[in-house]
């Protein structure tokens, strides 16, 4: 099956996104844990939870993606800017677990200037801190563009925070196929290389889901910034071949293009039009 999600706007509950993601086609989707820049959460409502947890069932939902704020940086510089991160994904963990079992992707870091591996050494500090044994979220680590200094946009980066992480098992990888190429990995002409380079690096059975975007800047630009559909560099073309992949086919695909409702709904019709199956 193929389970194709956008991400959609938390502020109206999780029953209103899975009848919403239903209405226009989509079998799962991802969402913000809170304002993208940060700031509380709204609080959890059990009856809407036990509602879309029903409907999720009901639907074959695939894995839900909470997307963790972009202003969480682990790698930070500034004290309080880790204890930000460390705050936030606590709660955020313990909020998963009132829908157990999905996924909650966050942007490793950015190490800003104190060097790459003082930054993956903190985002291991963030993570031996934050993941227990007991819980059933799976936290991904995002494929990052190499934009300022962010950590992740190497596949080694990545392989490295799993390695020396307590509870490695606790982690996967969310490829985002705007922030790869832009970080330089050829998903438009060499996918089938860029697979078999993540799989020998950080094992393809560690990535559990795709962010599917199209790319408003070139090959290798280090930009992030993603573009619709088929009107990027990436191409319908590319794109065809990641949604139709043999070793990603199974996984749950995440639309971030720059989209209201109406636009996620066209370029879902297009992407089952593609797949149907
Ligand atoms: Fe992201
Ligand atoms: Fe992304
Ligand atoms: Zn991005």
């Amino acid at each position: 099956m193929f389970l194709l999600g956008c991400h959609l706007s938390a502020a109206k509950g999780y029953t209103h996104m899975a009848e919403e993601a239903l209405s226009i086609g989509a079998n799962t989707f991802q969402f913000f844990t809170r304002n993208p820049r940060g700031g509380k959460a709204k609080d959890m409502d059990a009856a809407d939870v036990a509602r879309f947890r029903e409907l999720a069932e009901a639907h074959r939902f695939g894995p839900i993606l909470a997307h963790a704020p972009y202003t969480l940086n682990p790698s930070g510089a500034d004290a309080r800017v880790r204890e930000f991160a460390f705050e936030v994904m606590a709660d955020d963990m313990l909020r998963m677990e009132a829908t157990p079992g999905n996924y909650y992707n966050f942007h490793p870091g950015s190490h800003v200037g104190q060097g790459i591996e003082k930054g993956i050494d903190l985002i291991i500090d963030l993570l031996d801190t934050i993941l227990k044994p007991d819980q059933t979220t799976l936290v991904l680590l995002e494929t990052m563009s190499g934009k300022g200094s962010e950590v992740g946009s190497r596949f080694e980066e990545l392989r490295t925070i799993i390695d020396r992480v307590a509870l490695p098992d606790k982690l996967g990888v969310c490829f985002d196929t705007c922030h790869t190429n832009d970080a330089g990995y050829d998903v438009v002409n060499d996918l089938d290389g860029v697979l078999a380079e993540f799989d020998r690096i950080v094992g393809l059975y560690r990535l559990k889901a795709i962010h599917l975007n199209d790319s408003k800047n070139p090959f290798g630009s280090h930009k992030d910034r993603h573009e619709k559909i088929g009107q990027g560099t990436l191409g319908l073309e590319a794109v065809t071949r990641v949604i139709t992949h043999p070793l990603l086919r199974d996984l749950p695909f995440y639309l971030e293009t720059p989209n209201e409702v109406d636009g996620y709904a066209e370029e879902i019709r297009l992407l089952r039009q593609i797949r149907p199956d």
